[in-house]
């Protein structure tokens, strides 16, 4: 989602990025409980109520909800959608269901967005490996986030990793975003594309970067909630997405639990950094 008019990429203080990590770590925390209780008969709406739970009592605020008249705190997307799925108490899950968990958290003002996709027990093989290839994806792209690279150095290593690993369907009508004093800024972050285009990453950048794949034609429509992605064709989704800073160690990503460490430490290229946050940075963080 775009501003109008003249594109800037809003730059953030070290300060704000320790806000910002703060939000990300709360949306981490809350994807991880609703995705513990995901098993067969929950409904997307208990999730819901789970992420939603988890945020408020760490302080921070849902940023989903409201947002355009959206009703809930996750997005909760099953099977065949892709993205922006509305939980309700109908939809209960079932074994072997695929269900993508997107969730956004405000804290003093400073936003964090990340989302997974977790199978309802095990699946087979085909599904497994779409779940799989989606999150090496993300981490690919994620690695390209460094100071001096191109916007387009992300999208083309996320196409080149999904394209790697099979003939995975890559959406291309939903894409990732800026982020920092509003969920989504400029610049929009594609998962396709010639690599050194757009503009020139720099320290203070935030960017959400947030592959979706499918098992066939990456072609979508919208359902009549006006909010429900899914495939024109029918084939199953799966969604991943992560809230990543630009810094002068590399990558920060700010939605993992280890900053990022983990992944784009074992040999993703990046050179992850793992920031404490300073004392009263909050209330250095004012809007921008
Ligand atoms: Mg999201
Ligand atoms: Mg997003």
């Amino acid at each position: 989602m775009r501003r109008s008019g003249e594109r800037s990429i809003e730059v953030k203080t070290p300060a704000q990025l320790a806000v910002m990590r703060e939000a990300g770590l709360v949306v981490a925390a809350a994807l991880r409980a609703a995705a513990a209780a995901v098993e067969p008969g929950i409904s997307t709406a208990e999730l819901d109520a789970i992420a939603e739970r988890e945020i408020r009592g760490a302080g921070a605020v849902p940023s989903f909800k409201g947002y355009h008249g959206f009703p809930a705190t996750l997005c909760t997307s099953v099977n065949d959608q892709v993205v922006h799925g509305i939980p309700n108490s109908d939809t209960r899950l079932a074994a072997g269901d695929l269900i993508s968990i997107d969730c956004g958290a405000i804290v003093a003002g400073w936003h964090g967005d990340a989302a997974l996709t977790v199978s309802v027990g095990p699946v087979g093989a085909e599904l497994a490996d779409l779940l799989d290839a989606c999150e090496q994806a993300l981490w690919c792209g994620l690695a390209r986030a460094t100071a001096g690279a191109r916007l387009t150095d992300i999208s083309a290593a996320v196409e080149a990793a999904a394209r790697s690993r099979g003939p995975f369907g890559i959406v291309e009508e939903y894409t990732g975003h800026g982020i920092g004093t509003q969920m989504h800024m400029d610049p929009p972050v594609p998962n396709y594309g010639r690599p050194g285009r757009g503009p020139v990453l720099t320290e203070g950048m935030a960017l959400a970067v947030e592959p979706m794949l499918v098992l066939g034609d990456p072609r979508t429509r919208l359902l009549d909630d006006d909010w429900t992605v899914v495939t024109a064709d029918g084939s199953w989704a799966a969604h991943f997405e992560h809230t990543v800073a630009i810094t002068a160690d590399g990558p920060w990503v700010l939605t993992a639990a280890d900053g990022g460490a983990g992944r784009l430490g074992a040999g993703a290229g990046g050179r992850p950094s793992i920031r404490p946050v300073p004392a009263g940075a909050r209330g250095t963080a004012g809007g921008s």
